[in-house]
């Protein structure tokens, strides 16, 4: 339960201001003096063996001192009346003088919006509440007046599950500043309208944050997304939805636009991005997707950087989005492997192209999802990709975990998704949580130095252990958003929303993992 001092806070922006007022962002003041780091940094931030418990949080309170944290909050539920979990997905928008974040939560809640406009006290907006819906992934539009939401295939109906309410009806909001639930009005219209939200995408207006709306939606055969991504370019507002459908030659992406409409908005069809299934080697059975709209920096030309698994990083030149063309390939999946996940090669899940260039040269980082240990270094890697010419990507340096690590479980010290704030790319890692990596030299390191590690171990005043959900080891972070004013967002599935500050003029001492 939010304090009633908060509650009235943020009522007070939404009425004042629309949360288009909120207070300016905080910085903490710079630390004058030279921090001091563990020579054993790395080896501290991923602990494992003998007595030490994944699932204690003090036991992983290791961060390096180049982060601080500047707020936090724990996410609590109004639906649940417990932090809900998940929270493994998320976006940002930043308006400069507004700043928003949104992250998908478990069970019902179909994703939190927060108000991060002050760094120091990370905000609860409310709370979208979609029975037996799955929300995968969600995105905010940069102008911060969408959430759109990836949807995976429905969830059965949260009966039986011990102290869980039982939601009705297409979509709540449950918001500090109205008394109850408030039905989200529909005003989308079609054969979907009186069904669950099942695997699609969701568009919700959040115009007026205290009462958004379901303004349309746009299904996505069979199993719905597994990411979903928003971006303006020039005049366009792109939606690029990332389905995973397990066999590769039916796993595509569908890039939508959203357009002006009377009631507020809508997804409009521009076209599907199918890739040959002789590609990559030819699997036959894929993992997760991703993918990001950018202009190069180098051209000018508007492309899809779609990271495809085995497939590895497409390009695609999106100069007519109705009639995109595939430009450019770079896979190091073996010939003849076909399994979905193998841990060495393949299985890139992210692709982040630099927004400029540097020294002359174009770089795309792509990183890996894995399943367990790799045969030669500790984690999943993160690569740059030379793509100034983008029709000839080629690898120029590589990173993974600097120190080995003893996997637990599945997915344990997987990579996840990255976040560059100018020549230092975070990488969210599951349990590592998020490390820092020196890519202000690419040319002259084949291995990329690490520089720092964030682990997030607060305790929610009501975790959601009662409902078995998210992962049982803490902390678990798949994603963080770098805003422009320097303040990351980071999401931990047990413990919420974190506001951190990286100092990357004291970087901790650099470690490498020798995978040159
Ligand atoms: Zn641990």
């Amino acid at each position: 339960m939010v304090n009633a001092r908060v509650s009235l806070a943020v009522c007070a922006v939404l009425v004042l201001g629309g949360c288009l007022g909120g207070p300016k962002g905080g910085k903490l003041p710079a630390d004058a003096r030279a921090l001091t780091f563990d020579p054993n940094w790395a080896e501290l931030a991923v602990p494992f063996g003998d007595g030490h418990d994944h699932k204690d949080p003090a036991s992983h309170n290791h961060s390096t001192p180049n982060f601080k944290v500047a707020g936090w909050n724990p996410l609590l539920s109004t639906h649940y009346g417990t932090t809900p979990g998940g929270h493994l997905c998320g976006d940002s928008a930043d308006g400069g003088s507004r700043r928003y974040s949104a992250v998908q939560g478990a069970g019902d809640v179909g994703f939190i919006l927060v108000d991060v406009t002050d760094g120091s006290r990370p905000q609860v907006v409310g709370e979208f509440v979609t029975p037996t819906s799955t929300t995968r992934d969600v995105a905010l539009t940069p102008d911060g007046k969408y959430v759109v939401l990836g949807q995976s295939t429905p969830h059965a109906p949260e009966k039986g599950v011990p102290g869980a309410p039982i939601a009705v009806g297409s979509a709540t909001w449950r918001s500090q500043c109205n008394d109850g639930p408030v039905t989200v009005p529909v005003q989308t219209s079609g054969p979907e309208q009186n069904v669950p939200w099942g695997a699609g995408v969701l568009l919700v207006s959040i115009a007026d944050p205290k009462t958004p709306k379901i303004v349309d939606y746009w299904p996505l055969p069979v199993l719905g997304a597994h990411s979903i991504y928003a971006n303006t370019v020039g005049d366009n507002t792109y939606v690029l939805a990332s389905v995973v459908n397990l066999v590769a030659a039916v796993t595509y992406f569908e890039l939508l636009q959203i357009v002006p409409a009377a009631n507020g908005g809508k997804l409009v069809h521009l076209s599907y991005i199918l890739e040959e299934p002789t590609q990559g080697n030819a699997p036959v059975i894929n993992g997760h997707n991703d993918g990001v709209i950018m202009t190069h920096p180098g051209n000018g030309k508007v492309y899809a950087w779609l990271a495809h698994w085995h497939q590895g990083l497409v390009i695609v030149d999106l100069s007519n989005p109705r009639t995109p063309t595939i430009v450019g390939r770079w896979t190091d999946n073996p010939p003849g492997n076909t399994n979905v996940g193998t841990n060495d090669a393949g299985d890139i899940h992210e692709a982040l192209p630099s927004d400029s260039l540097w020294n002359g040269k174009h770089y795309t980082f792509v990183g890996q999802e894995i399943l367990g240990h790799p045969t030669k270094r500790p984690s999943g890697y993160m690569r740059a990709i030379d793509t100034t010419d983008p029709t000839h990507p080629r690898p120029v340096a590589i990173w993974s975990l600097p120190v080995d690590v003893e996997w637990g479980a599945t997915l344990q010290f997987s990579t996840h998704y990255l976040s560059p704030v100018n020549h230092t790319v975070f990488i969210s890692h599951y349990h590592a949580g998020v490390w820092a990596i020196d890519v202000s030299d690419i040319q002259n390191h084949t291995d990329l130095p690490s520089i720092g590690a964030f682990l997030p171990t607060f305790v929610s005043p009501k975790p959601m252990t009662q409902y078995g959900r998210g992962y049982s080891w803490t902390p678990t972070v798949m994603e963080t958003n770098a805003m422009r004013n320097g303040d990351i967002i980071v999401w931990d599935s047990s413990s919420g929303c974190y506001v951190v500050q990286f100092d990357a003029s004291q970087p901790a001492p650099a470690r490498t993992w020798p995978n040159a």
